[in-house]
């Protein structure tokens, strides 16, 4: 039994890669792993399509976007890919590839009475991109409770006090996941 998800990268991208998982601690990447989350880097010239079946097979790939995203969780391969290794992208990705594996494989997310009513009632978001839709609300919030930032970002730093300022509701949803579901 793994207690950390496989991750398929060069060394140097790998340890990019852990030193954001660890970030998560042990719990998180023990359910993470139990439920066949896997991680795989680009490499340079390689393209989305090029690792993923799922992706593959969609007609219109993110590969043809003007700019393709940074990452990607896959639900139904339970794979996040990732063009970058910067902390935001691993962090967020992994928030989604979380969600997935609270939910047994449908987003927590998106069925959890107490996250559909912290979102419908958040006077305010951690960044921008959380107020998109429920599963990025989970992943951006998730990911400000870790603290995983980029130097680079325009949006506001996501750190764990200012989530507790703003969305003191979805910070108890998380410290009460982190304290209950998470530690085994
Ligand atoms: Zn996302």
């Amino acid at each position: 039994m793994r207690n950390r998800p496989v991750v398929d990268a060069s060394p140097e991208a790998a340890a990019a890669i852990d030193a954001v998982l660890d970030r998560f601690g042990t719990g998180a990447l023990r359910v993470a792993a139990s439920a066949g989350v896997r991680f795989v880097h680009l490499r340079a010239t390689e393209r989305y399509r090029d690792r993923s079946r799922a992706l593959r097979r969609l007609a219109s790939g993110v590969d043809d976007w003007p700019v393709p995203p940074a990452g990607l969780f896959v639900v139904e391969e339970r794979a996040v890919y990732l063009r970058s290794t910067s902390p935001m992208t691993v962090a967020h990705e992994f928030a989604h590839a979380l969600d997935c594996a609270l939910g047994g494989g449908a987003y927590l997310s998106g069925v959890d009475p107490r996250v559909r009513r912290a979102f419908r009632s958040a006077r305010a978001f951690i960044t921008p991109y959380a107020a998109s839709g429920l599963d990025e609300y989970f992943a951006e919030s998730l990911r400000a409770w870790v603290e995983a930032n980029d130097p680079r970002s325009p949006w506001p730093r996501a750190t764990r006090a200012r989530l507790r300022e703003l969305d003191p509701a979805m910070a108890e949803i998380l410290e009460s996941i982190f304290a209950n579901d998470l530690v085994t």
